[in-house]
């Protein structure tokens, strides 16, 4: 606290991400990042950017990158919004699409940035509890609300939605905005960008950070109508107008030109899951379904805040969180199937089996 801050600020309490240790010989299965490196063509593509034109500021729209990912989902141009990550991304959406006179809704147990963008932004929100085996009911949902938004898959459970009930929630509400935060779709889910040219109300947000391998770089869109994209420039251009630098533009275009080795890298991690699973299970764990990159799992005799402590010692972070109704889970990314198998044998020394 200092007297030099607003009272604003005096009452804020931010997000906590997930820690990024100095120390670089931790096997880092904690925040979801990609175990693979980011395509070849995008280092190529960067490295080609290092040159005396960084004194120029970069296109403020991003232009040739809204075309890029336009034709990669068969949308228009002007369908695409982009930010500095998907963070930003959806702190514009919280600012510009879901301050209204009623409260949001968003999932109980969810990303908690949600929560905290409710307070930056003074918006009134409610949590709707998720079912008993930890799914997203948008039934419950189906009454008047300032906006709806939830990941698909969720986070931190790694649950799945279909598009059917999707767009059932859809049909049934058409007088606010409807988010899907699809961070982790790529690792198994159906994309609801296929429903937006049917619901003007519908807002779909990416990630370059997961799937794509470029968390570092920071790289976040959103894709929806016209009129909701153009309701974010206006936001946008309030608040920076270059939120995409010459080397993030350049990245994230080549990214969506190397499809063979998104798939490849897609697969890898979708297949070691699987294993990673079986394995869990194996050891005991109750593992909930997951269609991310990373799994929620809680053992049936060992404390998970124990586990968590246990690994960290021998040199693997994974995320615990302290929260009614998840504190006996532990939240593992999928890492390469060396760290995977690493994770399993320390897990399993812990556990003596
Ligand atoms: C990781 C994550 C994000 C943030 O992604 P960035 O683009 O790195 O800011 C947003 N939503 C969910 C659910 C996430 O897990």
């Amino acid at each position: 606290m200092s007297r030099y801050w607003s009272d604003f600020v005096k009452q804020l309490q931010p997000y906590t991400p997930g820690e990024q240790p100095k120390i670089n010989n931790l096997t880092k299965l904690n925040t979801n990042e990609n175990p693979y490196g980011p395509s070849p063509d995008v280092l190529q593509a960067m490295r080609q950017l290092l040159n005396d034109d960084l004194r120029l500021y970069p296109p403020p729209n991003a232009d040739d990158l809204k075309t890029t990912i336009a034709d990669y989902y068969q949308v228009n141009a002007q369908q695409v919004f982009v930010g500095n990550g998907s963070d930003e991304v959806l702190a514009h959406i919280f600012n510009g699409l879901l301050k209204q006179d009623k409260p949001i809704f968003f999932p109980d147990i969810s990303y908690s940035f949600y929560p905290v963008f409710c307070q930056l932004y003074d918006i009134e929100y409610e949590r709707i509890p998720l079912t008993l085996d930890y799914s997203i009911d948008l039934q419950a949902y189906q009454r008047p609300n300032g906006g709806i938004i939830f990941p698909n898959p969720n986070a931190p459970t790694g649950r799945l939605l279909g598009l059917d009930v999707i767009e059932q929630l859809l049909q049934a509400n058409q007088d606010s905005v409807v988010v899907v935060d699809e961070a982790y779709i790529d690792f198994g889910g159906q994309s609801a960008v296929a429903l937006v040219d049917k619901y003007a109300n519908l807002i779909v947000v990416h990630t370059l950070s997961k799937s794509r391998s470029l968390a570092g770089m920071r790289i976040g869109y959103a894709i929806a109508s016209t009129e909701l994209v153009e309701g974010l420039d206006r936001v946008k251009n309030s608040f920076n107008s270059y939120p995409l630098g010459h080397l993030q533009i350049a990245a994230a275009i080549a990214s969506f030109k190397d499809e063979t080795y998104f798939q490849q890298t897609c697969t890898q991690v979708i297949d070691s899951r699987e294993q990673l699973v079986e394995q869990l299970q194996q050891l005991g764990f109750d593992v909930l379904p997951s269609a991310a990159n990373f799994v929620f799992a809680r053992h049936r005799d060992k404390s998970a805040s124990a586990m968590a402590g246990e690994l960290r010692e021998r040199g693997l972070i994974v995320r615990h969180f302290n929260k009614p109704r998840i504190d006996q889970f532990l939240r593992i990314t999928v890492g390469t199937p060396k760290d995977n198998q690493l994770l399993v044998d320390s897990l399993s020394a812990i556990l003596g089996s």
